[in-house]
């Protein structure tokens, strides 16, 4: 669900003052503790496990230089406007038809390891607020716990230090990325004189994901807007 953009710029604010308070030691100890050991199953590379695969701006640009073709505007479009164009704050991977991450090979491999993007590179790990099943917000580190993966591994403290940081520099670079996606929104809509109406905007995304018309979508890439279009098949 969508709220306004000023209302969610001001929590995402809130989220980043969180996010650098957030002690690295602690989440250190929690890795350690944990102990996860990845078992290269491979099912976070398919859209079965994992919805999509959110690319920072600076993943976006790297990638437009060996692959443009893969970048696909991000699911969940969070606003439009009266002239039915979407924005979204960054790209996403593309898939293959059967959901499979575009470089993950037959073989179950990933064809660009050593080339992999930000999120790839800290997964399963996370440093977000979430709501559980019982709707106590917490931090949560660990993306599907007990779901994948092995447990309980001892990992050396030089591990988990490097960890930490990788994490705690992916979710600012996030959530940086993400206050400049809204800054420029609000900036755009009021140069334009647009008002954001929820209910407008969900009626359209109904209609979206339920026809054939590709849709305009204004992708953030970090410095200002992208029109690109969005296939609707893709996002069903
Ligand atoms: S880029 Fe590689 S690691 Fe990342 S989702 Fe695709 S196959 Fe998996
Ligand atoms: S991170 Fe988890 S889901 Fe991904 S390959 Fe490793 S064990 Fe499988």
């Amino acid at each position: 669900m969508s709220v306004s953009p000023e209302t969610e710029l001001a929590a995402l604010r809130t989220e980043l003052t969180a996010l650098q308070a957030y002690p690295e030691e602690k989440l250190e100890e929690i890795i350690a503790e944990v102990g996860f050991s990845c078992t290269c199953c491979g099912r976070c590379c398919t859209r079965v496990f994992n919805g999509h695969v959110f690319l920072l701006s600076a993943d976006t640009e790297r990638l437009r230089r060996f692959a443009p073709e893969m970048l696909m505007p991000a699911p969940d479009f969070p606003y439009s406007d009266s002239l039915e164009n979407f924005y979204v704050s960054g790209y996403a991977l593309r898939t293959k038809q059967n959901g499979d991450c575009v470089f993950f090979s037959e073989e179950r491999k990933c064809t660009i390891y050593e080339d992999r993007f930000s999120i790839c590179r800290i997964y399963p790990y996370m440093l977000h607020c979430e709501p559980d099943s019982r709707g106590h917000v917490d931090w949560r580190q660990i993306s599907g716990l007990d779901e994948h993966g092995e447990y309980d591994t001892v990992i050396p403290p030089t591990e988990t230090a490097q960890t930490a940081a990788a994490v705690i520099a992916y979710e600012t670079a996030y959530l940086e990325q993400e206050i400049a996606f809204h800054e420029a929104v609000i900036a755009k809509f009021s140069q334009e004189n647009i008002r954001f109406v929820r209910r407008d905007h969900d009626r359209r995304t109904r209609e979206f994901l339920k026809g054939d018309v590709p849709a305009v979508v204004y992708v953030w890439d970090g410095k200002t807007f992208s029109r690109e279009e969005a296939v609707p098949a893709e996002y069903r």
